[in-house]
């Protein structure tokens, strides 16, 4: 079972990162989009419910309520909304996070507040031990189906695997390992998919949190002295926070993932088309099969089909 129950009750549970959306115009539009779709296409069973949980400040958390009530008005579904603060959770998170932090954040001190951008990593601390699996999921998203499918995703980890994502779509990591794959020409290490390591796209991620709790692997992937001595073989330095890290454990121990259809994930961004790699952004861009979800990372129009 991927949820917890009461009641007789199935949940369904869905985390969005939701901070100073007051102050942005923009990430309210993301918003409204990716709510709209959500319910537009979301179908749950008799007795299931969809728990929403937003982190959040208490500005943004005052106006996602009055969206909210707008943008769920249609639901097919049982739904509860959670809204927890962000300066709580950072709390927890930042002694967990901080020595990963310096490796993969902008700038070069661990900031207090940038161990939000790891709430992924340590989810299985943070959250209760009854909540077992949780999605988590970008506000610049667009449903085309149901996101119970999503959940279903869950079913088709191999024994190993704490986590679905989807690979990353642009040649990011490419430039990232760069020395790495300097010094080993011969490596997978940031070449495209099928054959090579891309890496992975933070934007959908499906945590087994049960699993992550039980895998001897993990927690000691988690540890500082761990993390600096991959860092430091893979001459590793990033700024995308969580993913950086899924990323650079993802090349040395592949089997904690399970790698979701890109169609589940489906980014948009073409950036690093247009600075330095245009010759090879194809192999990583292209997605063949359905597309479940877009993400119109980077601002990215999404398309209206
Ligand atoms: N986010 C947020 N407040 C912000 C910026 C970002 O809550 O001011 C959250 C939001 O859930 C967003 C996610 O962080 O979807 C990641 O940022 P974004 O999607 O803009 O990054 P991209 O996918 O373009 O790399
Ligand atoms: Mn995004």
């Amino acid at each position: 079972r991927i949820g917890d129950g009461d009641a007789g009750n199935h949940h369904y549970h869905a985390l969005m990162m939701f901070t100073k959306v007051d102050k942005s115009r923009s990430l309210q539009d993301k918003f409204r989009v990716a709510m709209l779709s959500m319910v537009k296409h979301g179908r749950f069973l008799e007795g299931e419910v969809l728990v929403l949980h937003f982190v959040s400040d208490q500005a943004s958390k005052e106006l996602g309520e009055r969206m909210l009530q707008e943008f769920l008005l249609n639901a097919t579904f049982k739904y509860e909304v959670v809204f927890h603060d962000v300066v709580a959770l950072t709390q927890k998170l930042f002694p967990i996070v901080e020595a990963m932090q310096k490796h993969f954040s902008a700038g070069s001190g661990a900031y207090y507040s940038d161990a939000i951008f790891f709430l992924s990593v340590a989810m299985h601390h943070i959250m209760p031990e009854s909540l077992t699996h949780i999605v988590q999921l970008d506000l610049d998203l667009k449903f085309r189906t149901n996101i119970r499918d999503l959940f279903q995703e869950f079913h088709r980890f191999p024994p190993e695997a704490v986590i679905g994502i989807t690979r990353e779509m642009q040649p990011v990591y490419r430039h990232t390992f760069w020395q790495y794959r300097k010094e080993n020409p011969q490596t997978k290490v940031g070449e495209p998919y099928p054959d090579g390591l891309p890496g992975f796209n933070s934007g959908v991620m499906l945590l087994d949190l049960s699993a992550m709790r039980a895998s001897r692997l993990y927690s000691q992937l988690l540890e500082p002295s761990n993390v600096a001595k991959l860092a430091d073989q893979y001459r590793f330095r990033g700024h995308l926070g969580d993913q950086d890290f899924f990323t650079m454990i993802g090349m040395e121990h592949p089997k904690l993932f399970y790698s979701l259809a890109c169609g589940w994930n489906r980014q948009l961004c073409t950036w690093w088309r247009d600075h330095g790699y245009a010759d090879v952004f194809q192999l990583y861009y292209h997605c063949g099969g359905p597309i479940y979800i877009y993400h119109g990372n980077c601002n990215s129009p999404i398309p209206h089909d």
